[in-house]
């Protein structure tokens, strides 16, 4: 798998592979990255990648040229690129794309905006996705670009040092994934449920499927439902 960021500031993300499992992984070719600015496509002698918003609105928005010839770029050079425009006004972004996009897709180009966003003609365009990482407003599309292709770069084969662990995490199943302990025992005065100690595995997983679905009930109503429609 391949990932493009196109972004305006590539050192913001950089630092980010530089370390932990994602880190290894990239050294060991589990996958690739690399970084397209729009900046160097600015056809304006000034390099300037942003203009004024026409018919009104506070701030600038990303002008068109730059982004559309970088992403031009991007797809005479890759037939299989897939690309994804992060902006707060895409659908939500869930574990379930995560496991299409790292099925399903060999190259996605992860294009971060800035300022006020992108001139839409551009999204119109070049868009086969649009994500949002959440209800709330960030500066800039780089940590939601970092954060699908973590979420997709975990899933590929042999990047996880455990792939077991991926079946019992939250959202398989619609839940959310039940409290976990490691040692000691007792740690200031809270003590790990007595069962968990005891090693009989199929009560253990009753427990932990019971808590599941109180903490998906408590702080996922809209998942709970969903896991109870399917049950
Ligand atoms: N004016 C835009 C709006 O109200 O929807 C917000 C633009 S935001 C300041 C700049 C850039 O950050 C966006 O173009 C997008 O790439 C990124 N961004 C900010 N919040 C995001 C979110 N929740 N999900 C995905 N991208 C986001």
């Amino acid at each position: 798998m391949r990932f493009t960021f196109v972004t305006l500031f590539p050192q913001l993300m950089e630092g980010y592979f530089s370390a932990s499992i994602l880190g290894r992984a990239l050294e060991t070719d589990r996958f690739r990255i690399d970084f397209v600015n729009p900046r160097d496509y600015s056809s304006n002698r000034y390099k300037k990648v942003d203009e004024a918003m026409v018919g009104g609105g506070a701030g600038m928005l990303m002008s068109p040229q730059p982004l559309a010839d970088a992403l031009e770029s991007v797809r005479d050079a890759s037939h299989r690129a897939h690309v994804i425009f992060l902006s707060p006004v895409g659908k939500p972004f869930r574990q379930h794309d995560a496991a299409r996009l790292a099925v399903q897709e060999e190259h996605l180009v992860l294009v971060a905006g800035r300022y006020e966003g992108i001139d839409e003609r551009v999204i119109e365009a070049y868009a086969d996705e649009v994500f949002s990482v959440g209800d709330a407003v960030l500066t800039g599309g780089e940590l939601p670009a970092l954060m699908v292709c973590d979420a997709v770069a975990r899933l590929l084969p042999g990047v996880l040092g455990n792939a077991d662990s991926l079946a019992e995490e939250s959202f398989e199943a619609s839940l959310l994934e039940a409290p976990s302990f490691t040692k000691p025992d007792e740690f200031r005065g809270r003590e790990i449920i007595s069962e968990f100690l005891k090693g009989n595995h199929s009560k253990i997983a009753a427990i932990k499927n019971r808590m599941a679905l109180s903490k998906t009930k408590y702080f996922r109503p809209d998942l709970y439902q969903r896991a109870k429609a399917k049950a």
